[in-house]
């Protein structure tokens, strides 16, 4: 079973109407008037692209959420599912109903997870998936619905989604689930959406990034030893190490630079070989 993400259709010019959103708080002029600048191309795209840059450095949310886009997720785990679904913000779901679909002849899609092949454990997993497909279909046969044989179902069995988000909640799922915390599966999805939304408008895919990415807020709010444990983590600071250096100039308390930092700064002058 292999993760497939398309983006299926979205806002028709979303720097447009991002622009416009952001344009109109902020303009003496009418949204109509707006519109008709970006038309008759007095208002670049360039200009549409930085002054949009600008807004989305602060905190004025609000526009992002005119902007949509509709995805076809497939190929996904049960197990994914049910973190997918626990966004409840600006995002609208579709899944694949395991009530009014009936596995044919108890074979159902189904993910192993790359850790169980490395243990040599894939080989076990699906063997013990096609048992458990089997007696589906026995019940299936004896007159079980559907709705009730899935009760046997793992959280490895497949399932698809057909979904629309908005631009800010697009943005929340994948500081989440783009953070190295979360799950590969999740992760995987949100990288997916993200290489999506970069195609059609590479100006805004940037902005998909972990919380900790640059464009986002730069920092770790996750706990010290998940920050330390991150391999992002050595590019990234933690918010209580902020803190931290904060205090201490303000009280004035920074570490002197140490013997040792001078050494690295002033060097044995075998660097300076070949200028
Ligand atoms: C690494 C990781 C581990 C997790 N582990 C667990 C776990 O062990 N168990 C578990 O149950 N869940 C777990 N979750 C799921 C998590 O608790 C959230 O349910 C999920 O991430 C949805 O996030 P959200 O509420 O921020 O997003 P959304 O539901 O999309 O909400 C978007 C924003 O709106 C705010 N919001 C939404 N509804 C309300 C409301 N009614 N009142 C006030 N503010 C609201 C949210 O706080 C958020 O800022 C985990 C998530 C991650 C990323």
């Amino acid at each position: 079973m292999a993760i497939e993400v398309s983006l299926l259709s979205h806002t028709e010019d979303p720097l447009r109407s991002l622009y416009l959103a952001y344009r109109t708080c902020y303009s003496a002029l009418t949204p109509q008037q707006i519109a008709a600048r970006i038309e008759d191309e007095r208002i670049p795209r360039e200009t549409m692209r930085s002054f949009i840059t600008e807004r989305l450095k602060t905190g004025h949310a609000s526009p992002l959420e005119q902007v949509w886009f509709e995805f076809a997720i497939s190929g996904v785990s049960r197990a994914f599912s049910h973190q997918f679904v626990r966004h409840r913000v600006g995002i609208s779901f579709e899944q694949q109903s395991q009530r009014y679909v009936t596995y044919k002849g108890g074979e159902f899609p189904y993910a192993i997870p790359k850790s169980v092949e490395r243990a040599d454990m894939g080989d076990a997993m699906a063997a013990h998936l096609a048992q458990t497909g089997a007696l589906y279909e026995a019940m299936i046969e004896a007159g079980v619905p559907a709705e009730d044989a899935r009760f046997l179902l793992p959280n490895a069995t497949g399932t698809n989604f057909k979904v629309t988000v908005n631009f800010a909640s697009l943005l929340h799922i994948c500081d989440l689930r783009l953070c190295t915390r979360a799950q590969w599966e999740f992760r995987r999805v949100a990288a997916l959406l993200r290489a999506e939304v970069a195609r059609v408008e590479p100006e805004l895919g940037r902005y998909l990034q972990p919380k900790c990415g640059e464009l986002r807020t730069g920092y770790c709010d996750e706990s010290e030893a998940d920050w330390e444990a991150c391999p992002i983590g050595r590019v990234r600071p933690h918010k209580d190490a902020l803190f931290r250096l904060y205090d201490q100039y303000r009280k004035g308390e920074l570490q002197p630079l140490r013997a040792e930092d001078w050494a690295a700064i002033e060097g044995d002058g075998a660097e300076a070989a070949g200028g």
